[in-house]
């Protein structure tokens, strides 16, 4: 499962890797357009569109790690009433596919405010979060069991959630294979649920816009997956009854007019026009 390193350098010295497609493990493709001096190709067995050769991982987590969240974006997003309200939306849809409230994991949870939505509506909220800065506000402010690392770095027993999410999280990830599989291991067999989202590769407006689709960012966005090629990795892993969401978009002009608590996210909402894919999985 190990990619294959063949070094090259990028003009300002950052180390180059290429890998096998993730999910069929081989490296045959083609390539569909280049960004930011990479490549971007796409598998010729599932047509998993990737990064190939990519940014090397290391690089791109110490970044994260230590300016993810400056003081004056955690301000932002607490005080934005439609990151409220998308929090609502997705906790609103978790709950029609999985109606009990259970032991939920956020992976890549941020500051904290879909658990602590979660918290409030009686799911028993765990994160975990790379950046710093994002972690210690998910612990002060929401007063959220949050580790500050990578996934395994905390070590879950096996068979322990009930949901797992992980919005925006897996283009990121530069080992999806074991990352999946530990997934996999600590989510509840047959009843737990998996939520996973995405940009969606595979959207009508990525195929138009190739290089200039605004999700293209070749450094740290290193897979653009579809309907198909998602739903592929995952029962690679064990996952089952894999289901698309129906992700809706708060409207602006629509959320600026209700309070934050209490509204029905139902009618501030629209559709998300496929810009974005949520996958549900057992
Ligand atoms: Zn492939």
């Amino acid at each position: 499962m190990a990619p294959t390193h063949t070094s090259e350098r990028l003009a300002n010295n950052e180390k180059l890797e290429s890998i096998d497609c993730p999910t069929c493990e081989r490296d045959d493709s083609e390539l569909l357009f280049r960004k930011d001096s990479l490549s971007i190709v796409a598998c010729k067995g599932c047509g998993l569109r990737y990064v190939n050769p990519r940014v090397r991982s290391q690089t791109l987590e110490e970044n994260y790690v230590e300016a993810y969240y400056p003081p004056e974006k955690i301000n932002r997003i607490q005080t934005d009433t439609m990151e409220w309200l998308q929090m609502a939306e997705r906790l609103e849809e978790l709950e029609k596919h999985l109606p009990t409230q259970g032991r939920l994991l956020d992976v890549g949870c941020g500051i904290g405010t879909f658990l602590h939505l979660a918290d409030e509506r009686g799911w028993q909220p765990h994160g975990i979060e790379p950046s710093k800065s994002g972690a210690a506000c998910a612990k002060e402010t929401y007063q959220l069991d949050v580790q500050r690392g990578e996934l395994f770095d905390a070590n879950f027993p096996t068979a322990h959630f009930d949901a797992i999410t992980a919005y925006h999280v897996l283009e990121h990830i530069s080992e999806l294979n074991p990352f999946l599989g530990e997934l996999r291991r600590v989510l509840k067999p047959q009843t737990g649920k998996l939520v996973i989202e995405v940009p969606n590769g595979g959207s009508l407006q990525s195929r138009l816009q190739n290089a200039d689709w605004p999700y293209v960012h070749p450094r740290d966005h290193l897979y653009y997956f579809s309907a198909r090629t998602l739903p592929k990795l995952l029962r690679k892993h064990g996952f089952r009854d894999i289901t698309l969401g129906r992700p809706k978009r708060v409207s602006p002009k629509e959320g600026a007019r209700f309070a934050l608590r209490g509204a029905t996210t139902a009618v501030l909402v629209r559709l998300h026009l496929g810009t974005v894919i949520r996958v549900y999985a057992n």
